[in-house]
């Protein structure tokens, strides 16, 4: 038995492959319809403004707002125990679209909604990159 057991990955499936294989070349990738010009995520079989099947993938900005976020100090998961406290955050891309994550390279106690954040990416197990979040390093990016 390991010393630590690994904290759950995304395994990434027909619809959501393009998200992940962006990620693994550091690009933030979103669905976007070419119907309605509308952005979207979750990944999704259907456009959820316009409900066309138009969706095509684009490279987004990787630039957003943190909306709100929690500190969980409880370990739910065996995987996260050396992770806690770790911060669960909501994160409103330029793009219109709104994204779970976590905040990365600042104090939990630091973190405030309206802080500007940009993408970065976290390689998991090898095989996995996860969009993470930092604050942003230029003003007004
Ligand atoms: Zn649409």
């Amino acid at each position: 038995m390991p010393d630590t057991i690994a904290k759950p990955s995304p395994v990434p499936d027909e619809i959501s492959a393009p998200f992940f294989d962006g990620a693994r070349q550091g690009r933030l990738m979103l669905q976007h319809c070419t119907a309605c010009d509308g952005w979207s995520f979750p990944v999704r079989e259907r456009c959820p403004h316009c409900f066309a099947a138009k969706l095509e993938w684009r490279a987004a900005s990787g630039k957003g707002t943190l909306y709100t976020f929690a500190v969980m100090h409880q370990v739910m998961n065996p995987g996260f125990a050396s992770s806690v406290p770790y911060n669960v955050s909501q994160v409103d891309l330029d793009e219109g679209v709104r994204m779970v994550s976590n905040v990365v390279g600042i104090e939990n106690a630091a973190l405030k909604p309206g802080m500007r954040l940009e993408v970065v990416f976290e390689s998991h197990d090898g095989t996995v990159s996860i969009p993470k979040f930092q604050p942003a390093q230029q003003a007004g990016a």
